[in-house]
């Protein structure tokens, strides 16, 4: 299934397939639609040019059968006479008259004949005939003689034997009273009448206009050319056609076997007579108009389907590049450890890179068209939401570092970087956001702080006693020296110091030594209740206490509170007069002002604890001079 979704968007065209599939089918189309256009038009002249031989054909058929007929007519008239009134001399010359008469208004007859059985001439319509002609061996003369028949003959194209002009014979038997031949009656029509008739039609210069007998001898020909008169046309492929024309009309495309061209033709019988007009015209000219017309039409259709395909061409690849640019990029996005997320002005995500989808565990189709700030943890939403008031502001990028909420239900920190995309009206701003997965980071960096803040507890505590070193005793003072000027109020300081102990050490050894410093330590410590208290280890077998806040009554009360707690441990210390550890208190107080120093209180301190040394040690001690100033400036506090 999955096979053949991969294979239908592997076939599925792309864009750029479609562009050129476009184009190509719409040249096609626009020069198959002129194409087609053309052909009809074809077509339509083709049907044209046989209309107007059709009907060019019928009207010359029509004129030859009224000529024959006309012809016809006084043949028939002058066999009436012959067979009536006789061939006596009187006769013959009213004939002559008649027959001259006749000829002269009628331009479709060249001459009229009678003739006796033997051939002879009997009468004509000519003014002079050369004598001793005879005719008896003339086709129509021998037809004649041979067939009773007294139908009208037309005859094959002949010459005239009195002068020589090409002639139609239009003839009829004669008959004696017993019906045995008598002679035959001819008219003669010049070919000239129908050549000039012909010659005033325009059938192109490879028409043809041609009178043909049914017989398939070729009478009159337009062009005219003297040497196809009577030509035998029954070998032409187009006999039979002329045949089958003989009841009624017929048109026809043929290859003309006198000069092998293409022709378009029109047949039509002239009347009842054995005679066909034929009307034909050169394929190629009747054509020659749609052809240039074609022409010109093709070509504009093929120039703009040229400009098209290269408008198409030039779309396509611009698209093609778009293509693959968008390929490219995608690529990288997709590619890319780092999640690229796309969210539109809604607030709701249009893409995420597979990078987003690894970093939040979520699957693409579950999020998409989400508000993507769901996603991010409640606890950071106020941070993101601040990021993007920036970018809505007109900021160019800005870097947030946030968790979004996982799949599973952890969260994962990251840092992005937001850039607006497209600026919208107030809250409407697009932007693309780079996400980086820094919970390593973040890991490290957790573990970091945790080391460093143990080196830090570290730098400030003293290894031996776990008390506050005197780093950081010297910090708290001045720290608490500032605050208690700020505040007006007392500070004391207890200066605690070992008693002996350089016998202690020598007697019990260093180990043990250790040991009783811890001990002590732990003592002064336990002995110290308020928070704020810091008890420190000075230095050696020394040890201060700094109490903030703490006027000289209190403080003497911690001193001895602390002398006290370390006497209670009773530690056997045998060169100690008293046998047991102890420690001397040396104890400050100071109302801290501008002129004064926190080392004028270790000092003081200090002072103290030398005299607590001095009056026998394993007591307490207060600096007097300063005491005195204290407790002045408690009553100065107090009162003010
Ligand atoms: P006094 O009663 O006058 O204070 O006599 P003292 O012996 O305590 O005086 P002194 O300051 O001369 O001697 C301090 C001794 O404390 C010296 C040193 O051996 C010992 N001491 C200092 N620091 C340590 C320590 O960290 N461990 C041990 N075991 N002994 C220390
Ligand atoms: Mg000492
Ligand atoms: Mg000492």
């Amino acid at each position: 299934m999955a096979l053949l979704r991969g294979l239908r968007a592997r076939l599925r065209p792309s864009p750029y397939t479609n562009t050129v599939a476009f184009v190509v089918f719409v040249c096609l189309l626009l020069v198959g639609i002129d194409g087609l256009r053309t052909w009809n038009a074809r077509i339509a002249q083709l049907a044209e040019t046989r209309t107007e031989t059709s009907n060019l054909a019928r009207s010359l058929a029509q004129h030859a059968s009224d000529a024959i007929g006309a012809a016809d007519a006084v043949l028939l008239g002058l066999r009436e006479r012959v067979e009536t009134d006789g061939v006596g001399p009187v006769n013959l010359a009213r004939l002559h008259r008649l027959m001259q008469a006749r000829t002269g208004g009628m331009p479709m007859i060249h001459g009229l004949f009678v003739f006796d059985a033997d051939g002879d001439w009997l009468v004509n319509s000519l003014d002079a005939t050369p004598p001793g002609l005879n005719y008896a061996d003339r086709d129509y003369f021998q037809f004649h003689r041979t067939h009773p028949d007294r139908g009208l003959h037309i005859g094959r194209p002949l010459q005239s034997k009195s002068d020589g002009s090409w002639v139609i014979a239009l003839s009829r038997r004669l008959d004696h009273a017993d019906g045995s031949f008598a002679g035959v009656a001819l008219a003669t029509m010049p070919m000239a009448f129908f050549q000039n008739h012909y010659d005033t039609f325009d059938v192109g210069r490879r028409g043809i206009i041609a009178l043909e007998t049914a017989g398939g001898f070729l009478v009159v020909r337009k062009p005219y050319d003297p040497s196809l008169i009577g030509a035998d046309l029954r070998s032409s492929p187009t006999f039979p056609l002329m045949h089958d024309a003989a009841g009624q009309g017929t048109s026809f495309a043929y290859r003309s076997t006198l000069d092998g061209r293409p022709r378009l033709g029109s047949f039509q019988p002239v009347g009842s007579y054995p005679l066909i007009v034929l009307v034909a015209q050169d394929k190629a000219e009747a054509l020659a108009d749609w052809r240039s017309e074609a022409r010109a039409h093709l070509s504009s259709a093929l120039l703009i389907a040229l400009l098209i395909g290269a408008l198409g061409h030039y779309l396509a690849r611009q698209i093609g590049e778009r293509q693959r640019a968008e390929a490219l990029f995608r690529l990288i996005a997709e590619h890319s450890t780092d999640a690229i997320i796309c969210v539109g002005a809604d607030e709701v995500r249009r893409y995420a890179s597979p990078a987003f989808f690894a970093i939040t565990g979520w699957r693409a189709e579950e999020t998409l068209g989400k508000r993507w700030r769901d996603y991010v943890h409640p606890d950071d939403r106020a941070t993101v939401d601040d990021s993007l008031d920036e970018l809505r502001r007109g900021v160019g990028m800005v870097v947030c570092t946030y968790r979004y909420m996982r799949k599973d239900g952890s969260s994962v920190w990251v840092e992005g970087r937001f850039q607006p995309v497209r600026q919208g009206s107030g809250a409407g701003t697009e932007f693309i956001g780079n996400i980086r997965d820094i919970s390593r980071r973040k890991e490290i960096e957790e573990k970091l702080a945790a080391v460093n803040a143990e080196l830090q507890a570290l730098s400030l505590t003293d290894p031996l006693t776990g008390l506050a070193n005197r780093r950081r005793f010297d910090e708290t003072v001045a720290g608490e020296w500032n605050r208690a000027m700020r505040e007006v109020l007392p500070i004391s300081l207890l200066m605690i110091d070992v008693d002996r102990f350089k016998a202690y050490n020598d007697q019990y050894g260093h180990q043990k030594g250790d040991e009783c410093l811890r001990a002590i330590a732990a003592a002064i410590e336990g002995a110290v209740l308020r928070a704020g208290d810091l008890p420190a280890r000075y230095g050696g077998e020394e040890f201060a206490v700094v109490l903030p806040s703490t006027s000289a009554a209190a403080g003497e009360q911690i001193a001895e509170r602390v002398r006290a707690a370390v006497a209670a441990l009773r530690i056997p210390h045998m060169r100690a007069p008293s046998g047991r550890a102890s420690v001397s208190v040396g104890l400050a107080t100071l109302m801290p002002d501008r002129g004064a120093q926190p080392a004028e209180l270790v000092e003081a301190a200090d002072a103290a604890l030398y005299r607590a040394k001095q009056n026998g040690r394993n007591r307490v001690e207060v600096h007097e001079p300063l005491k005195r100033l204290a407790r002045a400036a408690v009553r100065r506090g107090a009162s003010a």
